[in-house]
């Protein structure tokens, strides 16, 4: 993934920038902020937002080079879908549907301690550092993971 601060392409999976240094989730979330989020809405649940970390989780688009932020809560289903269909992540502004990316494809959960990755029965799979993962069993994630979703790379940044 290509260094917001230098522009180095590193290695899948490194935290740090291997040229500059970069703590790459902090480069992200840096320019996260200054970025277009059209077309990305984020459901406000009334309850299950229990973490004890309150700093978002980046979600890198590798075939984009964009990366957006989730706020830390349980229950956050991505796929293809507005709101109101019970989408809160929707992949399709990044091809998501060419990307065999189903509707309701995956969920993330934000814990206190961890974050999990469940994929919901999906038709193409959901992958984790190329191992598909079962349906409907969560699985933890470590930041800098990649998780595949049909065949729309992501790379989440964590802490
Ligand atoms: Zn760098």
């Amino acid at each position: 993934m290509k260094c917001p601060d230098c522009g180095l392409n590193n290695r899948a999976g490194v935290l740090l920038c291997e040229h500059c240094g970069a703590d790459l989730y902090e480069a992200l979330l840096e320019r996260v902020a200054t970025r277009n989020l059209k077309g990305f809405q984020t459901r406000e649940l009334p309850s299950g937002a229990v973490a004890a970390s309150s700093n978002p989780i980046v979600l890198y688009v590798n075939s984009s080079d964009s990366s957006l932020t989730i706020g830390r809560r349980r229950g956050i289903i991505i796929g293809r879908g507005t709101v109101d269909d019970g989408i809160d992540l929707d992949m399709t502004p990044y091809g998501a549907q060419n990307l065999g990316v189903s509707r309701r494809h995956a969920r993330f959960d934000a814990h206190a301690e961890h974050l999990t990755l469940t994929d919901l029965n999906s038709t193409n799979g959901t992958f984790l550092n190329e191992s598909r993962i079962p349906a409907n069993q969560a699985v933890v994630l470590r930041s800098g993971d990649e998780v595949r979703i049909g065949r729309m790379v992501l790379r989440l940044y964590f802490k």
